[in-house]
């Protein structure tokens, strides 16, 4: 079987999360900013899976794995709705933030680093 393009993919399951919230008439308490909240509450449930954790930054325990499946499925649902919403293409948006961020990070002076952006400027170079 021929993989599928990845906008095909995309544009399917928005349709299917889209569906889903329009089946419980949710569309009106998605407004924007109680998307963008709801991303940045889903990203904090995603992070309890490392609280406390110490040094332990791996995901390898069942629980684990399906605690990181489920809350990084809710950050990509709100994403995609928001998304949606605001009629953004999402291969679009990601594909220039990485053209974006190969300007900032090029990759013979980034390579192997973590460096802010900022520390690979030319000086005088504008780097925002
Ligand atoms: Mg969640």
């Amino acid at each position: 079987m021929e993989p599928k393009l990845m906008s095909d993919s995309i544009t399917e399951l928005t349709k299917k999360i889209v569906n889903f919230r329009d089946e419980r008439n949710w569309k009106q308490f998605h407004n924007p900013k109680d998307l963008a909240i709801s991303v940045s509450l889903e990203a904090a449930e995603l992070l309890e899976v490392f609280q406390w954790s110490g040094a332990d930054t791996a995901v390898d325990t069942e629980k684990k794995i399906a605690k990181v499946k489920e809350e990084l499925a809710d950050v990509l649902i709100y994403s995609f709705l928001m998304a949606n919403d605001l009629e953004l293409d999402i291969p679009g948006i990601v594909s220039a933030k990485i053209d974006e961020n190969n300007r900032k990070y090029p990759a013979e002076k980034a390579y192997g680093k973590a460096d802010k952006y900022t520390a690979y400027a030319e000086d005088g170079e504008i780097t925002e």
